[in-house]
């Protein structure tokens, strides 16, 4: 028996003068610097230490709490977990940022400045990541007893720079010398297996000589919930090699190649792969999906051990959620795990399999549907391909007995794509292994079951659910926009953090004159806040007195920031036409990444800044029309450029976002939106009324119509005056009279080659609703009011709401007791 050691608690030390004590400790005794030379970066990592301190106690507690009341873990499985900065949110979560202020603030030091100091953890690339942390936060602030897994990427998300107009990417090297993030866990330590060969001897098989493996070791994220005791643990592997270097090359002198082994072995979590909604097929993708799926599983498993001696309750406790395809490699490896390790036999461990799986679908775009080769997946992972065969057999003899006779079915619904090289469909094996399968927007889930999923929703019936997406009120409201927060406590309380559905009080403000202009106020504070960003970074100086017209997310074709352009240019044309005519004053805003090899991509990001030299530079446009393109957009940015928008730009091709979360939070923040009826825009139409949003263009079935009957976007091109004008700029370089050719491109997508999202179907659309929203801008009062009303209707679009969901309906898990 050890005896129990006493310290003092942290915990109980949360005032000023203690927390004082307590950073000025760290400073000296972690960071090791004397306060006299300490940099901010010093007092920042000393202020997270002090802070992180005192949220371990609440983890140990919650730890402990979940062991003796045996709770159902939930395990969040995400190649992504774009979580952003975190000291400020444990400042939040804790109710330590007053005190924490004032105490930095007696060492003549501005908590806000420190704040900027930590670097974004970018461990995704948009919304999907974005997602899994914010449901982290609700996971955690709401009990649910929920683990994430991911990758610790050496290198997140890459740095975006504008040169010259273009984006040029540079490496994120977020991980400093102090990571004051994480617990690095050495003892936590799992082989990861690659290559080899299987080997049958009666019924057991074997997965034998496997090549280049790998260690993978946890790193433990705290991830605390706000307002409660009840923390929570994001675990990210990191791959270590098997070897640290290889003694007999070393003896030999050959020092270069003794580590080059190392180094080739733990690439596996080097970089995260900067690609956004399509997917590439790369063999070292495959390894770290793998690798972190392998690891979790066993580590799952081995805690599940621990306390309980055999593995009959498995499915009662323990649920894995699987974020995309991305980590479906996990439901072989359980297989294999129950079966090669445990020992069971295949209808028990394909019985426990096929209850402890739930699969998020994300996308309809087939690019974005990852197909592994068999070639591929048999030269890497022998053993699971396999299992993935033995599964097809297994489910195509239940279709068969289900629906007779019906070859075309078999075919269509086979795990295993044939005719040309021979792939796994990983979304079908998704969904084959799991009870629960959903789509994250009404809208996305219908068409779920109608197009990706048209046969399975015949033969599963009950599978197919949809659980809306939501965004984490405290980063997005009370962290991101303190102005607005401040007055919305004011008027309905500070409840709102945790039960955002009380924002529906505020609907009655509007009548009030002086809610209404203290709303005002905040949101033109917030965007002179942009605007020093702004000057800040790029030395341009916008209006605040603008309209705020803002489209920032990843730059693909389908979400169609090049419809955004061809209105701005529109709206130059009119300028320049009748210079003698009032126009709205407007600063259309954009940011985004491009992924690295996307072309196109790339050229509209080239595009939007061209388009911006000219007009910004135009004496005849002054204040009626800036452009700026924003550099690096990151969770940090979005924190500082959402809160100041007026208008959020949601304009995908109806059918093809999925649900987004960006539109949330502009609403949320009390800006109106102009979007098309795809994704959640349709429930947040419902949710903040009709008039008080800005929709435009085709249905999806529209868009599914059009595309069925032969769309000729060349008949819209020879038709509309104001847009074959705006074309033909680009096609004959007026924004690019260095290289006239640059855009031609870009016309004939658009004009010749089919214009696959349709722009031109919607064009005429966008800008008549631009035009209104002009005139509704003209009359602040009225447009306040609206703002209100998209505030005060956000209150579904809470991620508690959705982890709520999930909990009840999908993982059954039960929050823990504290
Ligand atoms: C919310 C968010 C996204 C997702 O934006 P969408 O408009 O839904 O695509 C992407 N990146 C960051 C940094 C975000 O915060």
């Amino acid at each position: 028996m050890i005896n129990p050691i006493t310290f003092d608690s942290p915990t109980d030390s949360l005032d000023v003068e203690s927390l004082k004590k307590a950073i000025a400790y760290k400073l000296m005794f972690a960071i090791g610097k004397d306060a006299s030379v300490a940099n901010e970066k010093d007092w920042a990592d000393a202020t997270f230490l002090a802070i992180r301190d005192r949220m371990v106690e609440r983890w140990m507690q919650t730890t402990r709490a979940q062991y003796s009341q045996d709770v159902k873990r939930v395990y969040y499985l995400s190649m992504e977990f774009l979580i952003g900065r975190a000291l400020g949110n444990a400042l939040l979560a804790l109710n330590l940022q007053e005190p924490v202020r004032q105490a930095l603030d007696e060492m003549g030091i501005d908590l806000d400045d420190l704040l900027k100091e930590e670097p974004d953890a970018a461990l995704g690339n948009g919304g999907l990541g974005r997602l899994a942390a914010c449901f982290l936060d609700s996971m955690a602030t709401l009990g649910v007893p929920g683990f994430g897994y991911g990758i610790r990427y050496q290198f997140g998300m890459f740095k975006q720079r504008i040169i010259e107009g273009k984006q040029v990417e540079a490496p994120d090297t977020w991980l400093g010398s102090v990571n004051v993030l994480d617990f690095p866990r050495d003892e936590v330590c799992f082989r990861v297996r690659f290559g080899g060969r299987v080997e049958q001897e009666g019924s057991k098989i074997y997965w034998l000589d496997t090549q280049h493996d790998v260690l993978a070791v946890a790193h433990d994220i705290i991830i605390p919930g706000y307002d409660t005791i009840a923390t929570n643990t994001l675990r990210l592997w990191t791959a270590r090699s098997t070897r640290e270097i290889n003694l007999s090359k070393f003896n030999e002198g050959d020092y270069f190649s003794a580590v080059a082994e190392k180094n080739v072995s733990e690439n596996v979590s080097r970089v995260l792969y900067p690609d956004d909604s399509t997917y590439s097929g790369k063999e070292l993708r495959l390894r770290q999906e793998y690798f972190f799926c392998s690891a979790s599983l066993q580590d799952i498993l081995h805690r599940y051990k621990l306390t309980h001696e055999t593995l009959e309750h498995l499915p009662e406790k323990i649920a894995i959620h699987l974020n995309d395809t991305h980590p479906v490699l996990a439901i072989p490896e359980l297989m294999r795990l129950l079966l090669d390790e445990y020992g069971l036999d295949w209808d028990t461990a394909w019985g426990y399999t096929s209850k402890i799986f739930s699969y998020t679908n994300h996308t309809l775009m087939s690019e974005a549907l990852e197909c592994w080769p068999v070639d591929m997946l048999g030269r890497l992972l022998p053993r699971h391909l396999r299992i993935i065969f033995d599964i097809n057999e297994r489910f195509l003899k239940e279709v068969e007995a289900k629906f007779p006779g019906d070859h075309d079915l078999l075919r269509h619904v086979s795990l295993i794509e044939e005719g040309g090289e021979r792939k796994v469909r990983m979304a079908y094996l998704a969904v084959v292994a799991s009870h629960k399968v959903n789509g994250v927007s009404e809208l996305h889930s219908e068409l779920m079951k109608t197009s990706i999923f048209a046969d399975f929703a015949r033969i599963y019936p009950d599978r197919f659910t949809n659980v809306t997406n939501g965004v984490t009120p405290r980063r997005w409201l009370a962290l991101a926009n303190p102005a607005l927060s401040e007055l919305i406590d004011g008027a309905i309380g500070r409840t709102w953090r945790v039960r955002l559905d009380e924002l529906a009080e505020l609907r009655d403000k509007v009548d009030y004159p002086q809610f209404v202009e203290a709303f005002q106020a905040a949101k033109h504070a917030n965007k002179e806040r942009l605007a020093r960003y702004v000057a800040r970074t790029l030395g341009g100086v916008i209006n605040p007195d603008a309209l705020f017209d803002v489209q920032v997310k990843r730059i693909h074709e389908y979400k169609r920031q090049l419809l955004n352009v061809l209105h701005v240019i529109t709206r130059y044309n009119r300028i320049i036409k009748h210079p003698e005519k009032h126009f709205q004053p407007r600063v259309v805003i954009f940011a985004g990444k491009a992924a690295s090899a996307y072309r196109t991509a790339k050229m509209i990001i080239q595009l939007i800044n061209d388009v911006g030299v000219k007009i910004n530079n135009d004496p005849r446009v002054g204040d009626k029309l800036k452009v700026v393109f924003i550099p690096n957009y990151s969770v940090s940015l979005a924190e500082i450029i959402m809160p100041a928008a007026d208008l959020s730009e949601q304009i995908s091709t109806a059918g093809t976002e999925a649900s987004g979360t960006g539109n949330m939070k502009f609403a949320l923040n009390g800006a109106l939106t102009i979007g098309t009826l795809d994704g959640a825009n349709v429930e947040i139409q419902d949710a903040v009324g009709a008039d008080n949003i800005f929709i435009f263009g085709q249905t999806a079935d529209e868009v599914e119509t059009r595309r069925k009957n032969g769309y000729n976007p060349r008949e819209i091109y020879e038709t509309n005056r104001e847009l074959r004008e705006v074309l033909n700029q680009l096609a004959n370089g007026f924004f690019s009279p260095q290289e006239p050719e640059r855009y031609r491109f870009l016309f004939d997508v658009l004009v010749n080659w089919g214009d696959h999202y349709q722009l031109l179907a919607d064009y005429q659309s966008y800008i008549d609703t631009q035009d209104r929203v002009d005139a509704v801008y003209a009359k602040p009062d009225v447009w306040a009011k609206k703002a209100i009303l998209n505030v005060a209707g956000m209150g579904r679009f809470s991620s508690d709401r959705t982890i709520a969901e999930y909990a009840e309906r999908i993982w059954r898990t039960p929050s823990v007791k504290l």
